[in-house]
């Protein structure tokens, strides 16, 4: 499909043909585990990837297959690869790049289960993360050494309204010879396109808005296609004969699709964090709407965000929607559509009162999610973030008095008057 059309258009269109066995107009459910070989010929072509098609569900299906085309495509990128979760995205946005001894250079302002997935899980690999303040752009250049095979940050980072400055993350990256990889959940293509401020790989939880409301587990990586894995020899996974796939040198025989190829062959082969094609096609229902949802999603998190900010039951609101946000000048450079309809709010009453306050709220959920149709709210320092000491917790936006609200599509005034009755009860 032709990528000179709109965002919209794409985003109901793009990986989905109709149906070439049935003209089913909706993406069918090929809930199918292997594919029949029209010969031994053909069987072979497809292992040595000289001709593209399916072998096993396990790397590749149709459903899953029109997943990747339409995210890549939403991204601007050259291709992608759909995977269990956003969890597993990040592991296979890694997995091509690094070897034991490597290490990422990432942000200190990151999803609470990526902190904890870098700086503990990733050790048994015998890979490393250094966290950085990544406004400190010194900091990062300082913590890139000979080992660094990749810069790692959020648009907008969850759960604190920040928002990287990614296209200078990328121009660091770009001088030390390695990608940056930029999570885009929060933001969504809809309202930034990192790959347009420099960034190499993009990884998404899908599970958050792409589905959008809170049905599916699922993960993306979109690649670029851009970065040049053979300029340096940091990546002989991708720019030297790869031992794990019968000496296939990917850049070299796949180009612009080396990563989305190696990604495939060997990362979801051997690791096997595959989407099941259920998951793909809720994912798929839920993109289709995707502008129309986020447009609300953000005009919902102005509104309520300026309610709170003039709260005197509030101490702060962090939203880079805000004029009163540090962030604000770069949401609106990077995300002049709308900063998200994630932020945080500083209750008066600490701990107890933010307690207080989810249990008292009766329209909004308490879980342990974001990027719902529903409003949801949860206490990041007594689940999602109270494994971080509370330095940590301070540092990742997260601190005792904090709560995290995600602003669904519902109607704005009963938002507001939800949170209204709930902070009357919380602070009285
Ligand atoms: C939820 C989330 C993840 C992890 O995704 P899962 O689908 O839950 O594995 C990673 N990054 C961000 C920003 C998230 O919100």
């Amino acid at each position: 499909m032709s990528t000179t059309l709109g965002f919209d258009t794409l985003a109901v269109h793009a990986g989905a043909e109709p149906d070439p066995a049935t003209g089913a107009r909706q993406v069918p459910i090929y809930q199918t585990t292997a594919y029949v070989f029209r010969d031994a010929d053909h069987a072979a072509k497809l292992f040595n990837l000289q001709e593209v098609g399916y072998i096993y569900s396990r790397l590749t299906n149709p459903t899953v297959s029109a997943l990747a085309n339409r995210v890549a495509a939403l991204e601007g990128g050259a291709g992608a690869v759909c995977c269990s979760s956003g969890h597993a995205a990040q592991l296979m946005a890694l997995f091509p790049l690094m070897q034991p001894g490597c290490n990422v250079v990432a942000s200190s302002r990151l999803y609470g289960g990526t902190i904890q997935q870098f700086a503990n899980t990733i050790r048994k690999f015998g890979w490393s993360a250094k966290f950085v303040d990544t406004d400190d752009l010194l900091a990062v250049e300082h913590a890139i050494d000979e080992n660094t095979r990749a810069v790692f940050c959020e648009t907008i980072a969850n759960p604190g309204g920040y928002v990287t400055d990614l296209d200078a993350l990328a121009r660091i990256a770009d001088q030390a010879g390695i990608p940056l990889i930029v999570d885009n959940t929060t933001a969504t293509p809809y309202l930034c396109r990192p790959i347009e401020h420099g960034a190499t790989l993009v990884v998404h939880s899908a599970t958050k808005y792409l589905t959008g409301n809170g049905t599916v587990t699922g993960g993306v990586v979109v690649d670029s296609g851009k970065f040049d894995w053979s300029k340096n020899d940091k990546f002989p996974s991708l720019s030297q004969p790869e031992p794990a796939y019968h000496g296939l040198n990917f850049h070299g025989a796949l180009g612009a699709m080396a990563f989305t190829f190696h990604s495939i062959a060997v990362g979801l082969r051997d690791l096997g964090m595959t989407m099941n094609p259920q998951g793909a096609h809720y994912t798929l229902m839920g993109i289709e709407t995707l502008s129309l949802r986020m447009q609300r999603h953000v005009e919902n998190a102005m509104t309520v965000a300026q309610y709170l900010e003039q709260d005197p039951r509030v101490e702060a609101v962090t939203y880079a929607g805000l004029k009163s946000s540090p962030y604000n000048h770069r949401a609106l450079s990077m995300l002049p559509k709308g900063a998200g309809a994630l932020f945080t709010v500083s209750v008066k009453g600490g701990y107890d009162a933010c307690v207080k306050l989810v249990d008292s709220l009766k329209l909004f959920s308490h879980v342990a999610n974001l990027g719902d149709t529903r409003s949801l709210i949860i206490h990041p320092a007594s689940t999602t973030h109270r494994q971080l000491d509370e330095a940590a917790q301070i540092k990742a936006g997260a601190a005792p008095n904090v709560v995290r609200l995600s602003i669904g599509i519902e109607d704005v005034r009963d938002i507001i008057a939800d949170l209204d009755q709930a902070l009357t009860a919380a602070t009285a």
